[in-house]
C-alpha cells in the first residue's frame, strides 16, 4: 500500500534516533539474477534519550525481500517482527546487540538508479539521499555514523574490478571459482556515503604527495575504450588536492582515492568516501570530443566532490534539512577554486548570471523554499539551485563580511570542532561568529526565509555641501508559506563613478568600493566630500543574491558599460541596456508594430568591439545578449514567442550593422594552434565563436564560414559551435549544411556516449526541431529512456531551450512533456520530477499558455501510483 497522500516531514520534528549503529559489516553476493546482501550491525541504545522501556528497532528498507533476521545469532521468527513496504520493526530486549539481516535485491531491474543497480555491465550504487534503504534494512539517516566493512563475492571473469570505500584488506579466490574481496573504511560515516562498484573496468593510475609527505594512489576507473579521456580529470583532482591544502589547510586522509565513471547516473557525481562515482559526462574528456565547457565543468565537479571529503564527509549533515551545510559550502569552495584556476571576473559573471536566470525563478515559483527548508515530502526534490547555488551565495556573503582570513579562522574552527560529527547550518554559522567575534543573528534569516529580496535605491546629490546620499529600501515578495519577511542583513558593495569614468574615493583611506550593511527595511547612507554628481555602481561583484532597482537611463548604462571598474557591473550594465531595449521590442511586437532597434545598442556594441580595455574573456561575455530565460525572468508576464522574435531581431540587426567589426574580430581570433583548455585559449575561442554566430546571421558568407569551421576544426569546441550555429540558421543552405554535419557527426561518433548526448541536445534545442522531429529522435537507436543523460539531452533540452516549439500555441509541447513525465514516474521518479520544472511556472505565462500548462499538471495529478517525487512538485505547483 502506498499512502494516498504522501507524508510531509518537518524539521521541527527532528529527534535523535533511539539506537546508534557503531559497526556495519556488509557482504554482497553479486549475481546475474539477484544479489544477496548480509548486513551485520552492532547496535547500541541512544542513552541521551529518555526511554521508559526499550523501543523497537525500526529500520528503513524498501524494494527488497527479507530472507532472515537474527539478533545475537538467535534467529527471529517472522511472527516476532513486522515488515511493511518501508520498514522492518524488531523487538529489542538489550541495550547493546548485534543484528544480522539477510536480504535479496534485484539490481538488474532497478531503473530508479538509487541503491544498487546496473549500468551497462557493471554494478554501481547511489545512496544519497535515501538509496541505502534499497540495499538493506538500516537506520538510513545521516546522523547515524558507523564504521563500515564491505565484502564482495562475485565472478572475477565478469567483474575483475570490485571496489568499495576505504582500503582493500583481503582478496582471495574461492574454491567455487568466485573471488572475494574485503574493503574497510577506517572513518565513521553515514550510509549515504557508502559505495560499491563491480565490473570489467580499465584503470588509469596517478599519485599525489600530500603536504605532510604521504603518498596517495589516485585511480580513475572507466570502460577500456575511454582510457584516453581520463587525463584532465586526474589533473583537476591533483590541483584540487593541492588547493584544499593551500587555501583551507585540508589534507586527504586515506591512502587511495578512486573515481569511477558510470553512464547511467541521475546526478553529476557523488562524493562517496574514497570512491567517488561520476556521471561519465562529468569526468571523461579529450580535445576531439569535449568542448571547453566540458573541460571546465569536469574541473569544477572533480574539485567539488573532492572538497566534500572535508565539507560533507568528515563533517556531515545531521538531517537532510541541513543539505546546504555541505552543498552551499562546497559549491562556494569549488567556485573559488575555479576562479583561481581561470578568470575570476568571468567565473563570477557566469555564476551570478546562472543564479539570476535559474534560481531566481525557482525562488519566486511554487516550489520556493529557504536554503534550509522547513519541510519536505521527498528529499530528492530538494537538491535544488536554492540549496546549492543560493546556499553558496550565503556562504560567500559570510566570507565577505568576515574577510578572507576571518573565513579561514572560522572554517578551521568548524572543521576541528565538528570532525567526525553530523551537524547543522547553525553550527557552521556559530563557528564563523565565534572565530571572528561578529554577530550574525540577523544574517541567519538567509537560511530560513525564502524569496529573492528586492533592493530599491534612490539617490540625492547636495552640491552645496558636497554630500551624496543613497536611500535603500528592501522588500522580499511573499513566497509559499511565507507572506511576511523580516529585513535581511545584506552586504551591499557600492562604488561611485565621476563624469570621466573614474572611481571616487569614498573614505579617508581612499577606498573606492565600500560594503554597506543593509539591515533595515529602509536606510540612508551618506557620502561626504563628493565633488560632483556621481553615477552609482551598485551591488558590485554581485555582493548579495538580490535584485537591485535603480532608474538608470540608457545613456547612463552605456557609460557604465565602458567605464565601470567592477567587471561584473560593467557586464551587467550591458545586460540591463539590452533587456530594457528587448522588453520594449516585445511590447512593439505584440502590438503589431514594425520593430526598430535603438541605435544606442549598436553604438555600445561597436565600442565593445573596438575597445582595447577589455580582455577577450570579458569581451566574449559582453557580446552575448541576455538569454531568453533571463529576459523572461525580467518580464511581468512571459510571452515566450514574442521574446524570441524580439531578441532574434536584435541579434540580426547587430549582425548586419556591425558586420565589418565582427568579421575583423573573428579573423583576429581564428588562430590555428594545437588545442589546450587554458583560460586564454578558451577566451579566444569563445570570442571567435560568438562573432561567428553573428556573422552567420548576416549573410551567406557567414554560413559558408561556419561550414568551413565545422569541417576544419581541430577541436570539439570549434566544431560543435559551428554545428550549433548551422543548426539554428535560417537559410536553405544552412539547413543543408546542418543536415550533412549531423549525419557525419553521427557516423563518426555513434559509439561515443558523450558525443551522442551532444548530438541529441544540439538537435533538441534547434530552432527548426519541431515536436515531430523530437518523436523521431526518441525512436532513434541512439536514444534510451532509461538513461538520464539522454533524457536530459533530448527531452530536457527541448522543454527548456526550444522556446518556439515547446511553447507552441496549441499546448502540444506541454502535453508531450507530461506524457514523458508519466512514463518516467514509473521508471525513474527523480528524473520525472526534475523534468517537470518548465510547466510548474505556469502562473508566470500569458493566460492561454498558463491554462494549457495547468491542464497538464492536473492530468498528471490524476495518475494512480504517482511517486512521492512527482506528487510533491505537481501538488505544490497547483496550489
Ligand atoms: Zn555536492
Amino acid at each position: 500500500m502506498k499512502d494516498a497522500q504522501p507524508r510531509t516531514i518537518y524539521l521541527k520534528d527532528y529527534q535523535e534516533p533511539d539506537y546508534w549503529i557503531d559497526q556495519t559489516d556488509l557482504t554482497f553476493h553479486l549475481g546475474e539474477d539477484h544479489t544477496d546482501v548480509t548486513a551485520v550491525l552492532q547496535v547500541r541504545l541512544n542513552k541521551s534519550k529518555q526511554h521508559e522501556h526499550l523501543p523497537n528497532l525500526v529500520l528503513d528498507g524498501t524494494d527488497m525481500q527479507l530472507l532472515s533476521v537474527s539478533i545475537d545469532n538467535q534467529p527471529i521468527d517472522s511472527n516476532q517482527y513486522t515488515v511493511t513496504t518501508e520498514n522492518l520493526s524488531l523487538p529489542v530486549s538489550k541495550e547493546q546487540f548485534v543484528v544480522t539481516i539477510n536480504t535479496r535485491i534485484k539490481p538488474q531491474e532497478n531503473t530508479s538508479l538509487e541503491g544498487l543497480y546496473r549500468s551497462n555491465d557493471m554494478f554501481c550504487t547511489q545512496c544519497e539521499a535515501e538509496g541505502f534503504r534499497k540495499i538493506t534494512y538500516y537506520l538510513d539517516r545521516p546522523d547515524v555514523m558507523a564504521k563500515f566493512s564491505t565484502t564482495i563475492i562475485a565472478d572475477p571473469k565478469k567483474y575483475p574490478v570490485m571496489l568499495s570505500n576505504g582500503n582493500l584488506v583481503a582478496d582471495e579466490h574461492l574454491a567455487d571459482g568466485l573471488r572475494k574481496v574485503k574493503w574497510e573504511d577506517p572513518f565513521k560515516k553515514p550510509c549515504y556515503l557508502f559505495a560499491l562498484v563491480a565490473g570489467d573496468l580499465a584503470c588509469v593510475d596517478d599519485e599525489f604527495i600530500t603536504q605532510s609527505g604521504r603518498k596517495v594512489a589516485l585511480k580513475l576507473f572507466t570502460e577500456a575504450a575511454n582510457v584516453d579521456k581520463c587525463a584532465h580529470a586526474l589533473l583537476s583532482l591533483k590541483r584540487s588536492m593541492k588547493w584544499d591544502e593551500d587555501v583551507y589547510g585540508r589534507e586527504y586522509d586515506l591512502d587511495i582515492f578512486m573515481i569511477v565513471a558510470v553512464d547511467h547516473f541521475n546526478m553529476g557525481a557523488m562524493e562517496n568516501k574514497g570512491l567517488n562515482i561520476f556521471n561519465s559526462s562529468c569526468v571523461l574528456a579529450k580535445p576531439e570530443t569535449a568542448t571547453d565547457g566540458t573541460y571546465q565543468r569536469i574541473e569544477a565537479i572533480v574539485a567539488h566532490e573532492y572538497f566534500h571529503n572535508w565539507s560533507g564527509n568528515r563533517v556531515t549533515c545531521r538531517d537532510w534539512f541541513q543539505l546546504s551545510l555541505k552543498e552551499g559550502f562546497t559549491v562556494f569552495r569549488d567556485a573559488e577554486f575555479s576562479a583561481d584556476m581561470n578568470s575570476r571576473p568571468v567565473k563570477r559573471i557566469e555564476d551570478a548570471n546562472f543564479l539570476r536566470t535559474m534560481q531566481f525563478p525557482e525562488d519566486a515559483g511554487p516550489t520556493s523554499h529557504p536554503v534550509r527548508p522547513a519541510s519536505y515530502i521527498e528529499i530528492s526534490n530538494f537538491y535544488t539551485l536554492t540549496v546549492y547555488e543560493k546556499g553558496a551565495e550565503v556562504v560567500r556573503m559570510i566570507h565577505n563580511i568576515v574577510g578572507k582570513e576571518g573565513f579561514r579562522k572560522g572554517s578551521d574552527l568548524y572543521f576541528s570542532r565538528h570532525d567526525g560529527q553530523a551537524v547543522t547550518t547553525e553550527d557552521f554559522v556559530k563557528a564563523m561568529e565565534e572565530a571572528n567575534n561578529v554577530d550574525l543573528t540577523q544574517f541567519r534569516r538567509w537560511y530560513t526565509q525564502s524569496g529573492t529580496p528586492v533592493v530599491q535605491v534612490s539617490d540625492n546629490y547636495d552640491a552645496a555641501n558636497k554630500r551624496y546620499t543613497l536611500t535603500v529600501k528592501q522588500k522580499c515578495p511573499p513566497t509559499p508559506g511565507q507572506v511576511e519577511k523580516a529585513p535581511f542583513h545584506i552586504p551591499f558593495a557600492v562604488g561611485l563613478i565621476d563624469s570621466l569614468g573614474n572611481d571616487m574615493p569614498l573614505d579617508e583611506q581612499g577606498n573606492t568600493t565600500l560594503v554597506l550593511d543593509i539591515k533595515e527595511a529602509e536606510q540612508t547612507f551618506t557620502f561626504s566630500n563628493i565633488n560632483e554628481q556621481p553615477l552609482p555602481s551598485l551591488a558590485r561583484d554581485f555582493s548579495a543574491p538580490i535584485k537591485v532597482e535603480y532608474p538608470y537611463t540608457r545613456d547612463q548604462l552605456m557609460f557604465l558599460m565602458s567605464h565601470d571598474n567592477d567587471g561584473f557591473n560593467r557586464w551587467d550594465a550591458g545586460q540591463k541596456l539590452a533587456v530594457d531595449i528587448i522588453k520594449e521590442l516585445v511590447e512593439h511586437q505584440r502590438a503589431g508594430m514594425t520593430l526598430t532597434l535603438d541605435e544606442r545598442l549598436v553604438t555600445a556594441y561597436k565600442s565593445l568591439l573596438t575597445s582595447a580595455s577589455l580582455d577577450k574573456a570579458m569581451l566574449a561575455k559582453m557580446l552575448a545578449l541576455p538569454s531568453e530565460d533571463y529576459i523572461a525572468e525580467e518580464c511581468d508576464v512571459i510571452y515566450p514567442l514574442s521574446i524570441h522574435v524580439a531578441r532574434d531581431f536584435v541579434r540580426r540587426t547587430l549582425a548586419m550593422k556591425l558586420h565589418k567589426q565582427f568579421k575583423a574580430c573573428y579573423a583576429a581570433n581564428n588562430i590555428e594552434k594545437a588545442y589546450q583548455p587554458t583560460a586564454d585559449d578558451i577566451a579566444e575561442r569563445s570570442l571567435k565563436n560568438i562573432c561567428l554566430s553573428y556573422l552567420t546571421l548576416a549573410d551567406e558568407q557567414g554560413i559558408e564560414l561556419s561550414w568551413q569551421q565545422y569541417q576544419q576544426a581541430n577541436n570539439m569546441t570549434d566544431r560543435f559551435s559551428a554545428l550549433s550555429i548551422l543548426e539554428n540558421a535560417v537559410s536553405v543552405k544552412a539547413r543543408d549544411y546542418a543536415e550533412q554535419a549531423l549525419a557525419s557527426f553521427y557516423q563518426q561518433w555513434q559509439h561515443d556516449v558523450q558525443m551522442i548526448e551532444q548530438w541529441l541536445s544540439v538537435q533538441a534545442g534547434g530552432e527548426y526541431t519541431d515536436l515531430e522531429k523530437i518523436h523521431q529522435l526518441m525512436q532513434h537507436e541512439a536514444f534510451d529512456m532509461k538513461n538520464p543523460n539522454k533524457v536530459r539531452a533530448l527531452i530536457g533540452v527541448f522543454a527548456n531551450r526550444n522556446k518556439v516549439h515547446f511553447h507552441r500555441d496549441d499546448g502540444a509541447g506541454y502535453a508531450f512533456l507530461a506524457d514523458q513525465v508519466l512514463v518516467l514516474n514509473r521508471l525513474n521518479p527523480q528524473m520525472a520530477s526534475r523534468l517537470l520544472t518548465p510547466i510548474t511556472r505556469w502562473k508566470r505565462y500569458d493566460e492561454t499558455r498558463g491554462a494549457l500548462m495547468k491542464e497538464q499538471l492536473q492530468r498528471i495529478m490524476k495518475e494512480k501510483d504517482l511517486s512521492k517525487d512527482v506528487y510533491e512538485i505537481v501538488s505544490k505547483s497547483l496550489q
